[in-house]
């Protein structure tokens, strides 16, 4: 049932990438959330990256950062590298959006290199349609035309998905030959995308369609369509979360309205503009609508007009100039914490492996996951760290020798893992030291008398030929809270209760004082 309704979830995650955000959506990740298994490293980094996309949709680009990084960080087995991909590719049009060009060009080539690297013909055109805009708005027109043409070849031809993909790269392409006047290649390319666009129920580039058009009738001085184009553009339902997607083509439809002096129109199309952008905090965008502002007035308005627009203009030029420098120092931060996640996850790869005697999480697993849990956990119900250490384990090495003491070591894992595995993460942390982490305690009591009964358990004797010694363990116990909230706060308090254990003549179960 439940799994059901987790695939059920998903699906529509997924769907949901390509429709408009309404107050639903964020509740979809909230429950899919409270499904995934936290031991599943590929689910956690998969909803880090949807969670992401949401955020960069609605234009929440800093919560977007962090998820994209997070989910960087995140180790992924399999064939989910493909999360990095398309990460990338995002964290590149947030930086786009900071102005930080330069930045964004490199997460851009990030994801072009992965994606060749394990044959994603997908996200590799997508890369390369980002360098094409990103190239398109420094008016770099023909490396931006090398780019299109490029992710048009490596687009996968009849796959469904990247019908969009084409479609778009096409358009783009037009935009720029009608404005570089490109007469023969602009009527071929008309003639490829016609085909392409007869079904076009699937497109969801509205605006760079229009862009388009308007600039292909401009070009063919067919005013009547141009004004038809014109017409649909501005009086489209204004839909806040597609106009930041799109802002590019709406822009390069207000210069050309400007260019022509079509005052009627980019009043409209000013107006349409604001209304959508008032959906989204994102200052860059106000203060480019209030660059047209200045101009439209200075055009068409009068001498007090024009300095109204400018004396709002420098403010909002002073604010995004002070959002900059935040988005600088932080994205500093990210290269870093990039770099550090790179080395990370090679280390994690190398020791990605379970505890190879016996089969239980080993400590770098086990704290990544704890990790994920803690940093995603409300305060409903505490969480419940055990350290579990053999008392005088050496006694048994030195008596029975090193053979007792390694099967002694996984018949204690063997007990762990079946009063816990399915309730709680289960790891083996050192020597004879072993990490339990229930993540939602709704009955503290419950939890000692599991961990009394383990301690039992574990409590046996262990002999070989005549010598028989009898295996016991230490227990400490801590559970989150305000001062107890993260891996290494909560892994000090079990660890100091354990050492009361040890203190207090061993055996024994000790909890930290909340
Ligand atoms: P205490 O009660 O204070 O915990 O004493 P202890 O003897 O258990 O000492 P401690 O926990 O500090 O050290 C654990 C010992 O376990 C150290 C090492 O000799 C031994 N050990 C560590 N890893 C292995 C292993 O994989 N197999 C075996 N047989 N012994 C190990
Ligand atoms: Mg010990």
């Amino acid at each position: 049932m439940e799994a059901n309704q987790k695939v059920a979830l998903l699906e529509r995650i997924k769907q949901q990438r390509f429709l408009p955000i309404t107050e639903q959506t964020p509740l979809i990740y909230q429950q899919y959330s409270q499904l995934i298994d936290s031991r599943n490293t590929n689910e956690v980094a998969e909803l880090l990256f949807y969670e992401g996309e949401y955020f960069f949709r609605i234009g929440d680009l800093t919560q977007a950062l962090r998820y994209f990084s997070r989910c960087l960080q995140a180790p992924k087995k399999d064939s989910f590298g493909y999360l990095d991909a398309l990460s990338y590719n995002l964290v590149g049009m947030v930086y786009m959006h900071l102005g930080q060009e330069a930045i964004a060009q490199n997460d851009f080539l990030r994801c072009r290199s992965i994606s060749k690297e394990q044959g994603l013909s997908h996200e590799y055109s997508v890369s390369c349609v980002n360098l094409g805009t990103l190239y398109q708005e420094l008016e770099n027109y023909d490396d931006a035309l090398a780019c299109y043409d490029l992710a048009l070849k490596s687009a996968p031809e009849d796959d469904k998905n990247s019908y969009n993909l084409r479609a778009l790269c096409q358009i783009c392409r037009g935009i720029i030959l009608c404005k570089q006047n490109r007469k023969e290649e602009l009527f071929s390319l008309r003639q490829a995308l016609q085909q392409l666009l007869a079904d076009n129920e699937h497109l969801f580039y509205h605006a760079v369609i229009s862009d388009f058009n308007i600039r292909l009738y401009d070009f063919l001085r067919d005013k009547e369509q141009l004004k038809e184009n014109l017409d649909r553009m501005i009086t489209a339902p204004p839909t806040g979360h597609d106009f930041i997607e799109q802002e590019t083509f709406y822009f390069d439809v207000c210069s050309y309205l400007l260019d022509r002096g079509l005052k009627d129109e980019l009043r409209v199309l000013l107006d349409y503009m604001k209304q959508c952008a008032n959906n989204t905090p994102l200052i860059t965008i106000q203060q480019k609508l209030q660059e047209y502002e200045v101009k439209y007035a200075k055009a068409f308005g009068s001498d007090a007009d024009y300095l109204a627009a400018c004396e709002l203009f420098l403010k909002l030029e002073m604010e995004c100039k002070e959002n900059q420098r935040s988005a600088k120092l932080y994205s500093l931060d990210y290269m870093e914490r990039l770099r550090q996640a790179k080395n990370d996850s090679e280390m994690y790869l190398e020791k990605s492996k379970l505890d190879p005697m016996t089969g239980l999480l080993n400590k770098y697993t086990i704290r990544f996951l704890i990790e994920e849990d803690l940093a995603k956990k409300d305060s409903s119900a505490p969480a419940a760290m055990l350290i579990i250490d053999l008392d005088h384990f050496k006694q048994i090495n030195d008596t029975l020798g090193h053979l007792a003491g390694d099967s002694f070591i996984c018949q204690t894992a063997q007990s762990i893992q079946n009063y816990f595995k399915d309730r709680a993460l289960c790891g083996r942390i050192g020597g004879d030291e072993f990490l339990i982490y229930f993540n939602k305690v709704t009955d503290s009591s419950f939890v000692e008398l599991q961990a009394e009964i383990l301690r039992q358990g574990i409590c046996q004797q262990v002999s070989q030929r005549s010598i028989t010694v009898t295996g016991q363990a230490s227990i400490g116990i801590a559970f989150s809270s305000e001062s107890c909230y993260n891996y290494d706060t909560l892994f000090a308090a079990a660890d100091k209760a354990l050492y009361r254990a040890k203190l207090e003549g061993r055996n024994k179960i000790i909890v930290a004082d909340s």
